[in-house]
């Protein structure tokens, strides 16, 4: 199959959406981001890539690093590691209160805000301190993308800790039902870290490769996870990686994936590839609109899907 065709005709075909949609505003450094780019990767075993657009400009993972923190949390507690956080769809917005004030501060799953602050909570009572949590977070993310170069952005970490009320409510809620173990600043400053790394569709595609292959990166054979768990990302990606969204995603597109509101979404077609898209503009549940047109797009011409 031709994929730089593919992704060649897909870059034409968004291009009416280009400029729907709303960057994420309400982290004010990500606002600043110039809606109109578009870049897509897809990643082969073998480590060929086939790229389109800005796929060599870095952007803010955000929610994505959720992927990789759930692994190395899975990693560290096995099946254990459920009984501070489910695995169930939340069908609510990604930063909403009200379902954990009635569900007694044990989040939905691990991709949800509160969900993914209390996946950050484990690691750092794993680890031993949040710094070392950052360490290793960054680290393991800089081995799965074979690149050591990756780094956090301190500005946007920043710019979050000084304006994620609602994430800190979360954590303080989680708290007081005594589901996080740690200080409730350390946690977020934490959590806020890990969605500043920054990466291209290029390194964020190679990263995924793991999770297409059972847990073992197919170009260098590491083995990071154990298949069953591989499996399971993959389960919780279909179902919660969009948020209130993730049932459209799995109608539209069809892959397990996931999003973040800087604009980027992973995917994973088992066996075969990694695909990473990033557009800044967002759709009302902040995932990139374009980036979830485009995949659609991917699906339909590749006949790919895991359906
Ligand atoms: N850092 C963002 C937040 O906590 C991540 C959200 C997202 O990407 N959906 O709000």
């Amino acid at each position: 199959m031709d994929y730089q065709a593919i992704l060649n005709e897909i870059a034409e075909e968004i291009k009416p959406y280009m400029g729907r949609g709303k960057v994420a505003d309400y982290i004010p450094i990500l606002a600043e981001v110039d809606p109109m780019q578009f870049g897509m990767t897809v990643t082969m075993f073998d480590g060929t890539q086939y790229s389109v657009g800005d796929a060599e400009t870095p952007f803010s993972i955000q929610s994505i690093s959720k992927v990789f923190t759930f692994t190395l949390a899975l990693d560290a507690y096995g099946y254990e590691l459920y009984r501070r956080v489910g695995r169930e769809p939340s069908g609510n917005p990604f930063n909403s209160l009200v379902q954990l004030e009635y569900e007694k501060g044990v989040p939905r799953n691990p991709f949800i805000n509160a969900g993914a602050i209390n996946v950050t909570d484990a690691l750092i009572s794993h680890y031993g301190s949040p710094a070392k949590a950052s360490k290793e977070i960054l680290a393991f993310i800089r081995e799965i993308a074979d690149n050591p170069a990756v780094e956090s952005d301190k500005e946007v970490a920043e710019s979050e800790m000084q304006h994620g009320f609602r994430n800190r409510a979360l954590a303080n809620l989680m708290k007081s039902f005594g589901n996080l173990d740690n200080d409730v600043i350390e946690v977020v400053h934490t959590y806020f870290e890990h969605c500043a790394i920054v990466m291209s569709t290029r390194t964020l595609s190679r990263a995924m490769l793991y999770l297409a292959n059972h847990g073992i990166d197919p170009i260098t054979a590491k083995k990071f996870i154990t298949p069953q768990q591989a499996k399971r990302i993959n389960a919780v990606m279909l179902t919660c990686g969009h948020y209130d969204a993730s049932g459209d995603f799995a109608f539209q597109v069809g892959l397990p994936g996931k999003s973040g509101v800087g604009g980027g979404i992973v995917a994973v077609i088992p066996k075969k590839m990694a695909i990473c898209v990033w557009s800044p503009a967002l759709n009302e549940q902040g995932n990139s609109l374009s980036g979830t047109k485009a995949l659609e797009l991917f699906t339909t011409k590749t006949g790919y899907s895991i359906f």
